[in-house]
């Protein structure tokens, strides 16, 4: 693999991507904060910060949402360095002011622009939690059939979004189950929202 680009990085997000052990945030950062690249890096931190001041909710954990990954790139500064800055300031942001149990609101620089302190801060420092099932097996048939699905794939290939729609027409069902399985570390959802095994 090293001698394939020179024992350099590769530069681009799908050839980093495709490296063993990197997912879409590293491959997003090293984008961002080593080569300077426009795109939206999405960590815990810059989902919490996103969510609280832009959407006006608590972030509550588990994989990023296809909604939570648009909002950040529709977010993101048109300016290549502009862009690097404000992914390393909404990573600083929640790392050190606006944390997940206990932001300190009152000292906040963008106290003023946050639609989450106006609202109240509802749900603060909730975690996700799953839904007890009334009738047994009904998640567990959905993981299944999404883990199968993706091991029925050739090696290295990805689900795409539309192929796993198809496997189960209740949606928000389908997208509990998929961010339960990566939590869970069995699967890994990348940018586009496609997903596959963990490399
Ligand atoms: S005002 Fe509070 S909730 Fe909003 S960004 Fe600042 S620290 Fe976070």
């Amino acid at each position: 693999m090293a001698s394939q680009y020179d024992n350099q990085l590769p530069r681009t997000y799908g050839e980093l991507l495709a490296l063993p052990g990197v997912g879409d945030y590293t491959a997003s950062a090293v984008m961002s904060f080593a080569f300077g690249e426009r795109i939206a890096v999405i960590d815990t931190n810059i989902r919490r910060v996103i969510s609280r001041v832009f959407r006006g909710g608590e972030s509550f954990g588990g994989a990023a949402s296809p909604v939570e990954r648009e909002t950040a790139r529709r977010l993101l500064p048109e300016n290549d360095r502009a862009s690097v800055v404000w992914n390393q300031s909404l990573m600083e942001l929640g790392a050190t002011v606006c944390t997940a149990k206990a932001p300190l609101c009152d000292r906040c620089p963008i106290a003023g622009q946050c639609a989450f302190l106006r609202n109240g801060r509802p749900g603060l420092g909730e975690r996700r939690t799953r839904p007890r099932q009334r009738f047994q097996g009904t998640d567990r048939q959905v993981r299944g059939l999404v883990l199968e699905a993706l091991r029925g794939l050739p090696a290295g290939s990805v689900l795409e979004r539309e192929q796993a729609e198809r496997l189960w027409k209740d949606r928000i069902q389908l997208d509990a189950c998929i961010a339960s399985l990566d939590d869970d570390g069995l699967v890994e959802m990348l940018a586009d929202g496609s997903l596959r095994l963990p490399q």
